[in-house]
């Protein structure tokens, strides 16, 4: 594909997923060398510091209706990072239609995890995905009092599952590899 199309693809993928912004794929970003924390955090990034190490909450403040409004002036990581299925349209190894499918699909998955968290009783706080599940998952329901609920919290631990898996296998990118 040239640099054009790519670029043009891309930006539409991104538009219709934002899974590496939303607390979807990551809960943070690190800062990288060139970053500067405290100009970031005055765009209203949510940058944190912890054992003198800078990094970015996510979901990111920065991200409206799967735009980053902070585009010419984000994070290193976030100029860098192209996940699986960009790579995979770059080569020629997958097309537009194929990586905007596999996206509908996740995305489709995403909402169902997200529904399964609220019928549990965990209210949407803006807090990442996986920091949600795993909060509901660290309180064990009460077989007695709440029986509906050990289906839902199977059903949700399933979906969960299964979604991590296709985020491996078809976003992120294998470790040390960027
Ligand atoms: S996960 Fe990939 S397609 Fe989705 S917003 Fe991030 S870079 Fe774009
Ligand atoms: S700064 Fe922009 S690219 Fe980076 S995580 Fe936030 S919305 Fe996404």
């Amino acid at each position: 594909m040239i640099p054009e199309e790519f670029s043009s693809a891309a930006s539409r993928l991104c538009m219709a997923c934002g899974m590496c912004c939303d607390g979807t794929m990551f809960q943070i970003v690190r800062m990288q060398p060139g970053d500067v924390p405290a100009e970031l955090g005055k765009l209203g990034l949510k940058i944190r510091c912890r054992d003198g190490e800078y990094y970015m909450e996510q979901p990111c403040s920065g991200l409206q209706e799967k735009r980053c409004t902070v585009y010419d002036r984000r994070p290193v990581r976030c100029r860098l990072f192209n996940c699986q299925q960009l790579g995979r349209l770059e080569s020629g190894e997958t097309t537009e239609a194929e990586a905007m499918a596999m996206i509908i699909e996740t995305r489709e998955q995403v909402e169902k995890v997200r529904g399964l968290i609220e019928r549990c009783g965990l209210r949407e706080d803006g807090q990442a995905l996986v920091e949600r599940f795993e909060r509901l998952a660290s309180t064990p329901v009460n077989e007695a009092l709440e029986p509906d609920m050990v289906a839902v919290r199977e059903e949700l631990e399933a979906t969960m599952r299964k979604l991590k898996l296709r985020l491996n296998r078809e976003f992120r990118l294998p470790p040390n590899s960027h």
